[in-house]
């Protein structure tokens, strides 16, 4: 006792509240894998509180050891610590700082959650056994942070210094439509997979009055632009949930030329692996059949983009079984909201799929109740005018955190 009143009189004078470092970290906003400052202080947040801290692990990222008593299991929470090019339009005392760079996304507030729960732990590191791994990740928002992390030897260095694999993997994110005390948590998938798709579709060039000599690229594109389409209507069976956008569509520069080439970029998501593959083989299949439709000169070009890949996130269904009980203690069970998965993309799930552990996460609410009674339309994710609540959402989210938590550190399956 008297060594945790000792450890406690030295750290609490030096610690920041965890609104003061919220407001911190929002004014000091860093884009992806420039997020120097922000993890400098969130690692002088941590050791302030008795945390082991490495440093710089996949570049900017850091990892946290928090030990309790000895003997119980590795336990993994992340927060993402990067922001966005937007221009804040919030107009708060303590907006961004930094012209056109914003935390639109709340990751200022997924930190400032983390470090007032492990300060909580840390001070009852006496009552639970085992280790909690904290990992600070870089560029969330570009899907490449945790890939980065995992793929540095140090990783796994200090998950062997916490004690091995962990058992679990935890995150939340902040909701933009849901009131404060309120969260959302189901089991399943959540988030999607991610694939970037490039084709370059080769015609032949000519002049414009003459489309006969030539094979005009951009009526070719535009067919397959329309065919990817009847991907998800005619190929999945009904009720597969599948996204593919054309996001970019590049041909020509003069009204009277007939390019030799058009370019499509797409996004295209799912939830399973096989759905995944269908839709990717038929891309493929779509293109190239529709450029020998049309006597394409050359075949065309489809490149899936296998290393910015974003694996869906999956939620197990045991561990939120346990985990909602766990919410439902805490904040009532009408607190509890059912919303339907997402078709984002999160790179939490690569924690998961690499150390080849459950993860679970989960929406915290993050808006002014009286907002949401209100109705009408709320600023959401990566708006410029995006404001959480965040004295009462951080409250309410790192007791969230901090019963998760010991709820994961307990004996069970
Ligand atoms: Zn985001
Ligand atoms: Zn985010």
């Amino acid at each position: 006792m008297r060594r945790l009143l000792l450890s406690l009189a030295l750290s609490l004078p030096l610690a920041a509240e965890p609104l003061e470092l919220y407001r911190w970290f929002h004014a000091h906003p860093e884009l992806s894998n420039q997020e120097k400052q922000t993890a400098a202080r969130l690692a002088q947040e941590l050791r302030q509180l008795g945390l082991e801290v490495e440093e710089g692990i996949g570049g900017t990222g850091i990892m946290a050891i928090l030990r309790g008593k000895p003997g119980g299991p590795v336990v993994l929470y992340r927060a993402d610590m990067d922001a966005l090019p937007v221009q804040e339009a919030t107009g708060l005392v303590y907006a961004s700082q930094v012209a056109g760079v914003m935390h639109a996304c709340g990751h200022d507030l997924h930190m400032a959650c983390a470090v007032s729960a492990l300060g909580q732990l840390s001070k009852k590191r006496d009552q639970w056994s085992g280790s909690i791994v904290f990992v600070g990740q870089p560029a969330e928002e570009v899907g490449a942070g945790a890939r980065q992390m995992l793929a540095d030897p140090r990783f796994q260095q200090v998950l062997k210094k916490a004690g091995g694999t962990p058992r679990l993997a935890l995150a939340l994110h902040d909701s933009a439509t849901l009131a404060v005390g309120q969260v959302s948590l189901s089991d399943g998938y959540i988030n999607a997979n991610v694939d970037s798709v490039d084709i370059v579709v080769h015609g032949l060039g000519g002049h414009g009055a003459h489309p006969d000599s030539a094979v005009d690229p951009i009526v070719m594109a535009s067919e397959i632009v329309m065919s990817l389409q009847t991907i998800i209507s005619r190929r999945l069976e009904p009720g597969a949930k599948a996204v593919i956008t054309v996001g970019k569509f590049v041909a020509g520069n003069k009204h009277n030329i007939i390019p030799p080439k058009a370019e499509l970029a797409l996004t295209v998501r799912s939830y399973d692996e096989p759905t995944r593959q269908k839709l990717l083989s038929e891309i493929r299949h779509v293109t190239q059949s529709v450029a020998a439709a049309y006597h394409a000169p050359q075949p065309p070009e489809v490149k899936v983009d296998e290393v910015d890949f974003v694996p869906s996130v999956y939620n197990d269904p045991a561990w939120t079984l346990r985990l909602v009980r766990v919410l439902e203690k805490r904040l009532g069970k009408n607190n509890l909201i059912q919303q339907s998965p997402s078709m984002g993309g999160e790179d939490f799930s690569e924690f998961s799929r690499r150390l080849k552990i459950p993860g679970v996460m989960f929406s915290l609410g993050a808006v002014d109740p009286a907002l949401v009674q209100k109705g009408g339309a709320l600023p959401g994710l990566h708006s410029d005018r995006f404001a959480p609540d965040a004295g009462p959402a951080i409250k309410v989210g790192a007791q969230l955190v901090e019963d998760c938590l010991l709820e994961s550190l307990q004996p069970g399956p």
